[in-house]
């Protein structure tokens, strides 16, 4: 018998007649034999209806009483959920956060699990109930009170049961097949990977790709978790997210022959914000950083110039999300007779594309080919990093779906038919 969790987002459970689907589906998962846990997230747009509620009534809600809040929209779809299950004559229960032992740090809004103490969910299992557990909420010992993981955080929840129940697999059902090559909204001939590794995964999931919740796959590569990405709306298999290990044992693995880049990723949701006229000597770059840091924003790529001889200046050029560019800009100005440098640009019409695979640590030229692919397309390249297993650059935002698109064709990743779009968002 095997132990599955299986999570199902927002679009999976908008409405009753979906609760009644997904019943069946994990009923037909428990009459198979397995012992089944769900982790659920809150109807549709149930969480986005509330901060609007909360935001109507006060301009900056309190923290601890918006998780409060948050968190009864999967009290509403567990209770559904497992109230669907028993009329079909299956025993299920649905738990909060708290009481299925998800144990968090005190921070609302932004909690992160730090224990896992599932009792009476392995009591619910070891009488042969399905256990539903509401997603993306837990409970803080010290202060007692309940804490949310962050927005997607029911990925997380799920993952965090499979962990802690050393499930035999975390399968996360959306409203897309599965992991694609790249977003098909966007890349029509994307098609859908049969594995990815964890490492990939995370590389895509930081690029854009919106289908998995960072942390969760952050945890189930910490915690050994596979993971299994598929549609709630078909039967189809999704996309296995294997740890590397797994990957390489042979025979489950990922081929040698596999191609050297495994997706293509875009993001328009970052800035580009230039510091001109830095003096170029040490401590300044230090200097700079720290003053972006104390802001608490998350910085990505960083570009510094040569400094040009005549004048002893460089500039350094950085992205960010862009609802943080105005603060960073802010304290950057509070600090620039301070700093010494001449003046700060903003750009918000920046695209990122990444292209992410394992492949690349054994293959050599891969750059060469991404940039020649976009030259080919006439699409110039405004900034470069890279990681052992990816290479992102920095284009105009308006040239980015087009850079997507030749990218994923020179790599080879076309699929032979255009992927069928569903009219979900992913999430
Ligand atoms: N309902 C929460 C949100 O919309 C958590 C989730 O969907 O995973 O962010
Ligand atoms: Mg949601």
């Amino acid at each position: 018998m095997s132990l599955i969790v299986q999570k199902f987002g927002g679009s999976s459970v908008a409405d009753a007649e979906s609760i009644k689907r997904v019943a069946k589906r994990i009923v037909e998962t428990r009459k198979a034999g397995n012992s089944v846990v769900v982790a659920v997230s809150a109807m549709g747009d149930t969480t986005d209806e509330l901060i609007d509620l909360a935001h109507e009534v006060t301009p900056f809600p309190d923290g601890r009483e918006l998780d409060m809040l948050l968190t009864t929209g999967e009290r509403i779809s567990m209770a559904l959920l497992a109230m669907a299950i028993k009329s079909m004559g299956v025993d299920a229960r649905s738990y909060t956060g708290s009481q299925a032992g998800m144990i968090t740090d005190a921070q609302h809004g932004a909690a992160r699990i730090v224990d896992v103490t599932p009792v009476r969910l392995r009591e619910a299992l070891d009488e042969g109930a399905i256990a539903i557990v509401a997603g993306f909420q837990g409970f803080n010992r010290d202060s007692r009170d309940i804490t949310t993981l962050g927005r997607g955080g029911s990925d997380t929840t799920a993952v965090a049961l499979a962990a802690a129940l050393d499930a035999d697999v975390c399968e996360i059902y959306t409203d897309v097949d599965g992991v694609f090559t790249s977003d098909p909204r966007v890349v029509p001939r994307a098609h859908k990977l049969d594995r990815v590794t964890s490492e990939e995964m995370l590389e895509l999931a930081a690029s854009g790709a919106k289908v998995l919740h960072i942390r969760a796959v952050e945890f189930a590569r910490r915690h050994g978790v596979t993971m299994h990405v598929r549609s709630s709306f078909n039967n189809t298999e999704g996309t296995w997210v294997v740890n590397d290990q797994d990957a390489r044992e042979p025979g489950k693995g990922i081929g040698v022959e596999e191609p050297v880049i495994t997706g293509v990723a875009g993001d328009t949701s970052e800035a580009k914000i230039t510091v001109v006229g830095v003096p170029d000597v040490p401590g300044k770059a230090a200097e700079i950083f720290t003053i972006v840091a104390k802001t608490g924003a998350n910085i990505d790529m960083i570009v510094q110039n040569i400094s040009a001889a005549a004048t002893g200046l460089t500039d350094i050029s950085f992205t960010l999300p862009k609802v943080e560019g105005e603060k960073v800009l802010a304290a950057l100005r509070a600090e620039q007779a301070d700093a010494g440098f001449d003046a700060l640009l903003f750009d918000d019409q920046i695209g990122k594309l990444s292209v992410v695979g394992a492949g690349m640590r054994t293959s050599a030229g891969v750059s060469a080919q991404l940039f020649r692919a976009l030259s080919d397309a006439g699409i110039n390249i405004e900034m470069i990093s890279t990681s052992e297993i990816r290479i992102s650059v920095v284009t105009r935002a308006d040239t980015l779906r087009e850079a997507m698109r030749v990218v994923h064709a020179a790599f080879g990743l076309d699929g032979e038919a255009e992927a069928i779009v569903y009219a979900g968002t992913g999430r």
